[in-house]
């Protein structure tokens, strides 16, 4: 369905995010990546109606702070509830802006209940108010602590999982009592508006989550919008524009980039398994996929079998446009010159295909490529592809394995296969999750922190921390009773201090 500025569709952006008229607006063109057929128009928001957005999410933010956290997680049990019962529209809605097949969608949805659920769940026990010890030199006093809200967060999103990734941030900064302002990828505003318009039908239209749509420039207003934090998903290129932009109003930021994940296979690993991960790992969502497959290290020892179990199981699968496709299309059409350059590249300077070649590269789909034999220098061994690509290369054992993975500007995620050394593989990676004989795992255990190192970024979603990275802490004591050795005082008498020196080296001596 074609969605206009000015149709009454529930999806329809009209005026719902900032209230100023969509007449004479720039419009943002949505597509469908699979038909080229135009799904949706929606406003580019100006620096006017991000802030005019900020503004009204402020006032929601106060009422919603206000509540408690049972409260808040009734109103958010309810937007979980409400996201079942409208399952398909939300399905077809993702597949239809990003081209990726429906159980993939199904897959994502699955992903954003589960995460919502235990920020709610969760966020009163993580956050609330609780008694911690005072210690000796202050036993006097009751110390607390909790977690307050920051205010209105701003979250900017990319296209890939455009639900899944952004509700990484949205469900738990909402749960921690923020309101939030999205700016949804350009590519997928139709899903950012969905998540809105739900979560306003349970909070009394109260603008708690709200949506600006637009280019590059709407999130660089959001960051320079005075908002208390920004949660940023997409490139590292980006991320460095982000905080350069949030750096002039001191806006703290959190920024989950790209990466260049390796999958390390030992000689012991169970191949088949391995095999079957590297491809999914590699090639579900065509390979767009922050924390997919893109290197591969296998153990000399096991590597014939393994890339024939690889090339296999890839040269199997079909990229295609209908809804039960192997993998869809690649979303963003200039991704496609990144994909077919890396494979060009390491071809020129070596490399062999063992799975496709330059020929699979019919834009918008990409078939499966597997190659081995690249240079560890190359483009398709060092930079994001973001495509069904996958490289193979051989080490004599997994610590080598490990010094090639880690040899990376990126550290997202890992994977790592085998028998004995699993766990110490696993700690060894420099990435911030890694997972043991299956992979991408870790992202669908809602109490881990999901997060990277280096280009990847910093700061975490989910679980625990990704609570309190939209909360700040808050200490207080409060004096119980009046203690003999007064020292913060300026009628402590002389030997006051140095009757503390004595007790603290009593204490603390050996
Ligand atoms: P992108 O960097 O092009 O865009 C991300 C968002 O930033 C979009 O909403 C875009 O409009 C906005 N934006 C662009 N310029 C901006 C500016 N100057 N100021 C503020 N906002 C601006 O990324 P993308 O192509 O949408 O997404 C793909 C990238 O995201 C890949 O690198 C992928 O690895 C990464 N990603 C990371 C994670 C993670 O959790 N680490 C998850 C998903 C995707």
């Amino acid at each position: 369905m074609t969605q206009t500025a000015s149709d009454k569709a529930p999806l329809a952006p009209a005026t719902s995010t900032t209230g100023h008229p969509d007449t004479d607006r720039e419009l943002l063109s949505c597509h469908d990546p699979r038909t080229g057929e135009l799904l949706g128009e929606y406003p580019v928001h100006t620096a006017a109606d991000v802030a005019d957005a900020v503004a009204r999410a402020a006032e929601a933010g106060q009422w919603w702070a206000a509540l408690s956290f049972a409260e808040r997680r009734q109103h958010l049990d309810q937007w979980r509830r409400l996201l079942l019962h409208r399952q398909d529209e939300l399905v077809n809605l993702i597949s239809a802006e990003t081209g990726k097949p429906a159980d993939d969608a199904r897959l994502e949805l699955v992903l954003v209940i589960d995460h919502l659920h235990w920020a709610a769940r969760n966020a009163a026990r993580v956050l609330g108010r609780r008694k911690v010890p005072a210690g000796l030199l202050m036993a006097n006093q009751v110390a607390t602590l909790e977690y307050q809200p920051l205010g209105v967060v701003g979250v900017i999103g990319p296209w890939n999982y455009p639900a899944f990734t952004p509700m990484g941030s949205i469900a738990y900064a909402l749960a921690a009592g923020n309101a939030v302002v999205f700016k949804p990828s350009e590519l997928t505003p139709g899903v950012g508006h969905f998540l809105a318009d739900t979560l306003a039908q349970v909070v009394g239209e109260r603008p708690v989550l709200s949506v600006v749509t637009g280019y590059g420039e709407t999130g660089a207003a959001l960051c320079r919008s005075g908002v208390a934090k920004v949660a940023f998903t997409g490139s590292t290129a980006t991320a460095k524009r982000v905080m350069a932009a949030c750096a002039e109003s001191l806006t703290p930021v959190l920024v989950e980039c790209g990466g260049k994940d390796a999958l390390i296979v030992d000689s012991d690993a169970d191949l088949d398994a391995a095999a079957q991960a590297a491809v999914w790992g590699g090639m579900s969502n065509a390979g767009q996929t922050c924390v997919g497959v893109e290197r591969v290290y296998v153990v000399e020892a096991v590597a014939d079998r393994f890339i024939e179990l690889v090339t296999a199981r890839a040269g199997r699968l079909r990229p295609g446009g209908e809804p039960g496709a192997d993998l869809g299309p690649i979303t963003l059409p200039r991704q496609v010159d990144i994909i077919r350059e890396h494979v060009r590249d390491a071809l020129d300077r070596g490399g062999r295909a063992v799975v496709g070649g330059p020929e699979s590269i019919r834009p918008p789909f990409v078939e499966p490529v597997v190659l081995v034999d690249v240079p560890e220098d190359a483009a398709a061994v060092t930079d994001e592809t973001f495509g069904p690509t996958l490289t193979i290369t051989r080490v004599a054992d997994a610590d080598e394995a490990v010094r090639l993975a880690n040899a990376s500007r990126y550290g997202l995620g890992g994977t790592v296969f085998a028998r004995a050394r699993g766990d110490e593989l696993a700690r060894a990676l420099r990435a911030g999750m890694v997972a043991v004989n299956s992979v991408i795992s870790f992202a669908a255990v809602p109490s881990l922190p999901f997060g990277g190192v280096g280009d990847s970024g910093f700061g975490r979603i989910h679980g625990e921390d990704g609570l309190r990275e939209f909360a700040r802490a808050k200490s207080i004591t409060r004096k119980r009773f009046r203690v003999p050795l007064q020292p913060m005082t300026f009628d402590r008498g002389s030997r006051t201090v140095r009757r503390l020196m004595r007790l603290i080296q009593l204490r603390y001596r050996r």
